[in-house]
């Protein structure tokens, strides 16, 4: 890991909540959690198995922290696509003590035949290994595993196997975030780093985060950074508004991919509809960030539409960009 990510990484434990009452937002699955939290504690039995889908930065990883801070259990990480053998996952599981959280990101990208040893993990707490070096010895053991809770994390629920998706008692998806809640995220941020920050700045960086708290985080950093050198370290509005605008984030919080995106959409293909790939590789990005990344938001703003033919800007999105609307005559 270089050391910008390594950096970022630190910076992203410490700024994490670390109880569901510090946690901001969410209200409803928030609400929801701390029942069945409660509930499990009373009946002394572990949390069952969360499943957690939305797109990034939203706070999966901080909320599984969460839940294994207040189920008193140590949380172990992992992700799907670093899970390539059903060995892998026997090993993992096997770690773990009673109360434990395991949490798997990206749990979409589990290969199949380790997809199959979680079913009886989940379901009964057990885990059939096979032993043996040839047919004649080949048999299989059960191992009795401590009552555990699995938070399973995803961009795309739909990518989810239906075996794997029924196997999770508590099934939540994550929102953005209001501008009221990244304002509270923001302002929580500046007092953790000690860095003063005037309520119109907080709002400022707030309004430009996506509804998305690691962007806010990230935002607040690089904006300290040029109050730092321009301003005394304080966070003014006005410092906030440049540094934003010297990063390229505009009034709605679009960065540069998004505009290339939407321009793509609307100078290339007439405003679509286009199709996912052929967006994508006219602007040099990868589907599946346009998809899990980019999209989501364009969508929840009201900038795109998708349709069975692909992706269509809409009026909302020309206005954003001074262009001009035109109908297309020959739709
Ligand atoms: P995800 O796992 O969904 O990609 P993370 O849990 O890693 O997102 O969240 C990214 C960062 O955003 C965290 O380091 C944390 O500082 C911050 N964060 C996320 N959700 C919240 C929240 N509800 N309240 C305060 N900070 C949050």
């Amino acid at each position: 890991m270089d050391a910008q990510l390594q950096e970022q990484d630190n910076l992203e434990v410490s700024l994490r909540p670390q109880t569901l009452d510090e946690y901001i937002g969410q209200k409803t699955l928030k609400a929801n959690l701390s029942v069945f939290i409660n509930a499990a504690k009373q009946r002394n039995e572990a949390l069952d198995h969360v499943l957690l889908y939305g797109p990034p930065g939203l706070g999966k990883t901080t909320l599984a922290y969460i839940l294994a801070n207040e189920m008193h259990g140590n949380l172990k990480t992992t992700s799907g696509p670093s899970i390539e053998k059903s060995g892998d996952l026997a090993a993992i599981l096997s770690t773990l003590e009673p109360g434990d959280v395991l949490f798997i990101d990206e749990i979409h990208r589990l290969p199949k035949q380790v997809e199959e040893v979680l079913y009886p993990a989940m379901e009964d707490y057990c885990l059939d290994i096979v032993v043996g070096k040839d047919s004649a010895t080949t048999h299989s053991i059960r191992l009795d595993l401590p009552p555990f809770t699995l938070v399973g994390a995803t961009t795309r629920a739909g990518d989810l196997s239906a075996p794997l998706r029924d196997r999770f008692g508590i099934t939540s998806q994550l929102e953005y975030y209001s501008l009221e809640e990244l304002s509270q995220i923001v302002a929580r941020t500046s007092r953790v780093m000690n860095t003063t920050c005037e309520e119109e700045a907080v709002k400022e960086i707030a309004l430009r985060s996506r509804g998305t708290p690691r962007i806010a985080n990230r935002l607040f950093r690089r904006v300290r950074d040029f109050a730092q050198v321009y301003n005394d370290g304080v966070i003014s509005l006005d410092i906030a508004k440049q540094a934003l605008d010297r990063l390229q984030v505009d009034n709605l919080g679009l960065d540069r991919v998004d505009h290339k995106y939407l321009r793509g959409i609307i100078e290339r293909f007439r405003g679509g509809p286009v199709g996912l790939e052929a967006i994508a590789s006219s602007i040099g990005e990868e589907p599946s960030t346009i998809e899990d990344v980019y999209e989501p938001y364009l969508l929840q703003i009201g900038f795109i539409n998708r349709t069975p033919r692909g992706r269509i800007a809409t009026h909302k999105a020309y206005e954003h960009l001074h262009i001009s609307y035109q109908q297309d005559i020959f739709e």
